[in-house]
């Protein structure tokens, strides 16, 4: 079994306490995977990461596989042994970057054509490609080649984005069983991702074809697209309905921090979001009277923490005066210490919604989070 899954308790709201064992470790759930693009979360060492508790990070399919290349890595031992990262990791399969970054792409029922935003050179991506890459990679967990729709998607578009994914997972479901597994991670798990837009139909029919093929996990991809956050809570939520109980649920892309907790009460067991590690660099920090941008004026002379709320070793040393300073320095210290803090903010919520989960009390936890975050909202 590449993967292990167990429930320990589900609130009336239908949110899930687990724990998910990998090959490299055990992750709590619900949990917040940080975004390593390039085999790096940017910003952060290792040790800064297992400082903070991460145990499951994100890495990107596409970026390693234009840079350094999947092949090379293989020759490294595998993405875990070459970022000398002992914690779990969890790839995409590219498709969503392909979407999103590559030029001159064309989809067909192959794959996807495309060029290489970094210097122009034309690749294929197909379903059996990106299990080939991935295993080179050796995740812990691989994801399925899908079709994006972008918001807003026509029952049309998203249907025959739907029906290419679901014909995508049958021929990565052969390519799976037919060849041999990850030489870097023999016990690799790869999940599928249910599309449909914001169409119930669309995403009640690809979960039940999906769950047909008996993934070990499932993703509800193709949300936080730009459509209302409301509507992106009810699909998730009807897309989890359609999913087995037993296993774990990933959805992809989201969110932001008042954000997690609505997903959590989803059925939502793992999410990942460059926001935070993003924004920090940009300077936005996330505090829980909401966010603030440390390059303003107002903070050059302010002595307080970053937030008086927040227990992360920034917070606990150095100043917004700092701070501020750093970033209209351009200085690389500056960058590390608003990642670090932006991470633990973050991880914070995570934990505080699990054990909110534990007690019993995930709904009033989450009135008081929203209140809170969104009264300093500009
Ligand atoms: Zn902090």
């Amino acid at each position: 079994m590449a993967i292990r899954f167990e429930i320990i308790k589900i609130d009336p709201s239908g949110a899930r306490l687990g724990r998910l064992t990998t090959p490299h470790g055990t992750i709590d759930t619900p949990a917040f995977m940080p975004v390593g693009t390039a085999g790096t979360v940017k910003a952060m060492t290792q040790e800064a990461l297992e400082g903070l508790n991460v145990n499951l990070l994100l890495a990107n399919t596409y970026h390693l596989y234009l840079r350094p290349g999947h092949e090379l890595i293989r020759r490294m031992g595998g993405l875990h042994r070459f970022m000398a990262w002992r914690g779990a990791i969890l790839t995409d399969s590219g498709g969503f970057q392909v979407f999103s970054l590559a030029d001159l792409r064309k989809v067909n029922d192959e794959g996807v054509r495309f060029r290489s935003h970094l210097d122009g050179s034309e690749h294929v991506l197909t379903p059996e490609k990106a299990i080939e890459i991935q295993r080179a990679l050796g995740s812990d967990i691989g994801m399925l080649l899908d079709e994006c729709t972008e918001y807003p998607a026509t029952h049309e578009r998203a249907a025959s984005a739907t029906r290419r994914t679901i014909a995508w997972a049958r021929r990565s479901k052969k390519e799976i069983e037919t060849t041999s597994a990850s030489e870097a991670n023999p016990e690799q798990a790869f999940f599928a991702i249910v599309q449909g837009g914001i169409h119930k139909d669309l995403r009640r029919e690809s979960a039940a074809e999906l769950v047909a093929l008996d993934f070990p996990g499932y993703a509800i991809g193709g949300l936080a697209v730009g459509e209302p956050h409301e509507i992106s809570c009810e699909i998730a939520r009807e897309t989890a309905a359609c999913l087995p109980a037993e296993k774990p649920r990933y959805v992809m892309g989201v969110g932001k921090p008042e954000q997690l907790v609505d997903y959590v009460r989803c059925g939502a067991d793992m999410m990942d979001c460059v926001l935070p590690t993003r924004n920090a660099r940009n300077g936005y920090l996330y505090t829980n009277e909401g966010p603030l941008h440390i390059k303003n004026a107002e903070f050059m002379d302010d002595p307080r923490p970053i937030d008086e709320a927040c227990a992360c070793t920034v917070c606990r040393r150095y100043s917004r005066a700092y701070l501020c300073h750093l970033f209209r320095a351009n200085e690389i210290l500056g960058a590390i210490l608003n990642t670090h803090h932006n991470l633990y903010f973050f991880l914070d919520i995570m934990k505080a919604i699990r054990e909110a989960i534990a007690f019993g009390n995930l709904s009033r936890f989450s009135s008081e989070l929203q209140a809170r975050l969104e009264a300093g909202h500009p």
